[in-house]
């Protein structure tokens, strides 16, 4: 890590043992783990990158409490997204016995931060199930800084987002970034500061809603913009065209279009597939076949893009000098569906530029193809690494500015 990456931010290195020892260190992790069908953690990647930090804290006697979100249960309390397997799972790797609050503010939370020990972490519980989250209400911040003396921001992959548990805070307590944070930095810094020419992006997923920003805003800045995954129904559409039962946002097929429009006049150059693996059911033993874009027959949804757009993507991440992807080109959790994801993961483990991957699911399909230490750096945000690459100053960062 080159130390002039995080030089004008303040992190834990800059604390000495005193100013932690026996402290109360919010810490804000980003722990929003690809979930299985029985709810199960399926990729415990950015558990693991949350254990440096944790590690340094808990050794430094400090009493850890961290906050952390999972899913989007828009401010009320959902079951299935509490952070129970995510405190069993702290607790294995870092062989502690990681407490859990049922809440993250209150007086009950306030009593069992209270009677941590130094050294000991507890896990408050999934800070969006307030309302007062996302929406950043500095009543909810004040609540939930009252668990502690010092906040640590070690969640990049939520730093892009303005929230109470990633900015609010901040408000009442010094903020210090985490090592994960720093590591971030120092690798995703070095691109912004001197990207290297030809620069691609690859951009998946399931969403146009959840892109569209970062696909505008990559329009002139980069050589190539390869999009894949879900999305390319609503562009599709777009255009007119049949797309049977695949995935379309109605709501986001004016904001494609004119996506489709200022592509026309940007010198990025923008691929879509040309070929598609359709399906007549989303599962993995459905009936599949291989379609032009303009020939998906009606009935059928398209799972993954077309062999001959694998090809074609991956020619054009072999020749780049710098390579960012976000984003599955299909349903890759379906091994039937995961051959267009492979093959960009393939092809930017042999593209000996600057390779960076981003994304809670993109992580996890580049470790399911076992290629993960073949990137340059394996980023734990998605949104958040992409709107840094394009240079703009995330909230969740400014916050630590010295
Ligand atoms: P990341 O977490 O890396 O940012 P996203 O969450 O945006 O990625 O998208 C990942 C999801 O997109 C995966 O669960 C994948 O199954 C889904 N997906 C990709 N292609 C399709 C498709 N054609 N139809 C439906 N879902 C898709
Ligand atoms: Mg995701």
């Amino acid at each position: 890590m080159t130390v002039a990456a995080t030089v004008g931010y303040r992190t834990i290195r800059d604390l000495n043992q005193s100013e932690l020892a026996g402290k109360r260190v919010l810490l804000r992790l980003d722990l929003n783990t690809p979930l299985n069908e029985a709810g199960g953690i399926s990729d415990d990647s950015r558990i693991q990158q949350g254990i440096p930090t944790l590690r340094y804290l808990v050794d430094r006697g400090a009493k850890v409490v961290i906050m952390a979100h999972m899913g989007r249960p828009s401010g009320k309390v959902v079951e299935s997204l509490r952070l129970t397997p995510v405190q069993d799972r702290l607790s294995e790797l870092l062989a502690l016995n990681v407490k859990k609050a049922n809440d993250c503010i209150g007086e009950q939370v306030r009593a069992m931060v209270a009677e941590l020990a130094d050294g000991e972490v507890l896990l408050l519980e999934n800070v969006r199930f307030h309302k007062g989250d996302t929406k950043n209400d500095p009543d909810f911040a004040r609540e939930l800084a009252r668990n502690g003396d010092l906040f640590v921001q070690d969640a990049f992959g939520a730093a892009h987002r303005a929230h109470a548990s990633t900015v609010g805070v901040a408000t009442y307590l010094p903020a210090y970034a985490g090592l994960l944070m720093e590591k971030e930095l120092a690798a995703l810094g070095a691109v912004v500061d001197a990207p290297e020419a030809p620069v691609v992006a690859i951009i998946g997923g399931a969403k146009v809603s959840t892109k569209i920003a970062v696909l505008s805003n990559l329009l002139g800045k980069v050589d190539a913009l390869l999009i894949g995954g879900g999305m390319v129904f609503t562009f599709l559409k777009a255009e007119g065209l049949e797309v049977g039962n695949s995935l379309v946002e109605v709501d986001k097929i004016d904001v494609a279009r004119s996506f489709l429009d200022e592509a026309k006049n940007s010198k990025t150059k923008v691929m879509f597939p040309k070929d598609l693996v359709v399906a007549d059911a989303f599962d993995n033993d459905a009936k599949t076949q291989i379609v032009g874009i303009d020939a998906i027959p009606v009935g059928t949804m398209g799972l993954d893009i077309g062999p001959k757009s694998a090809h074609e993507f991956a020619n054009v991440i072999k020749g780049a000098r710098t390579v960012v992807w976000n984003g599955p080109m299909g349903v890759f959790e379906l091994p039937t569906f995961a051959k267009g994801t492979n093959a960009i993961a393939e092809a930017m483990a042999a593209c000996d530029g600057n390779t960076i991957v981003g994304g809670g699911d993109s992580v996890a399909a580049v470790n399911q193809a076992g290629l993960a230490d073949q990137m340059r750096h394996v980023s734990t945000g998605g949104g958040a690494s992409l709107e840094f690459l394009e240079g703009k100053e995330l909230p969740g960062i400014a916050i630590l500015r010295t």
